[in-house]
């Protein structure tokens, strides 16, 4: 393999501070294009600096409403599975006072004494996951447990509006059972 590119690049303590800033975080290919150089007056100009040129690529995206990184976006409306479960979730709601208002008092009476009876459950939704705190070793290690973090967080906040939608669900067949409107028992 040929170094010739390495020995004819004159590093500038300016390109030296892109390097830095630039290790690690852009492909080394792409390092060298914004610096001029050779890809292998790169790789040996980190080595010398003693910087990693490994970069963990994400594969995040971001969500402008609820302005975080996410998995996934929707592509149609730019909005992530938390946002579209929190929309889901207020539907759902909305849904349920609806049937509430709905309800004669008997019809209120029964639904209010047979709720009651269920009593409250403790949710299952566990803490928020916390960012780490360590000393990863380099700049790869540091994004790669950011970006996992991320997604923790991602998940958790998920659940934080899945569980009370599920729960909105039982709660609006048990209303819809009490006043005989439960639409798959009408079909039948
Ligand atoms: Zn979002």
């Amino acid at each position: 393999m040929t170094r010739r590119g390495s020995e004819q690049f004159r590093w500038t303590s300016e390109e030296i501070a892109t390097l830095r800033d630039m290790a690690g975080r852009v492909p080394a290919t792409r390092i060298a294009v914004a610096l001029g150089c050779s890809y292998w007056a790169v790789v040996q100009a980190a080595k010398r600096l003693g910087l990693s040129l490994r970069c963990y690529v994400t594969r995040l995206v971001w969500c402008d409403e609820c302005a975080a990184w996410r998995s996934w976006v929707d592509p149609r409306t730019g909005r992530c599975r938390v946002c579209r479960m929190r929309d889901q979730l207020s539907g759902r709601e909305a849904a349920c006072a609806e049937e509430l208002a709905e309800m004669t008092p008997a019809q209120r009476a029964v639904y209010d004494k047979s709720e009651a009876q269920r009593g409250t459950r403790p949710s299952s939704l566990g803490p928020r996951p916390r960012k780490r705190e360590s000393c990863p070793v380099s700049r790869f290690e540091r994004d790669r447990a950011e970006a996992a973090y991320l997604l923790d967080l991602e998940e958790w906040e998920y659940r934080r509006f899945k569980l009370p939608y599920d729960a909105a669900k039982k709660r609006l067949q048990r209303m819809r059972e009490v006043r005989g409107t439960n639409p798959r028992k009408v079909m039948k």
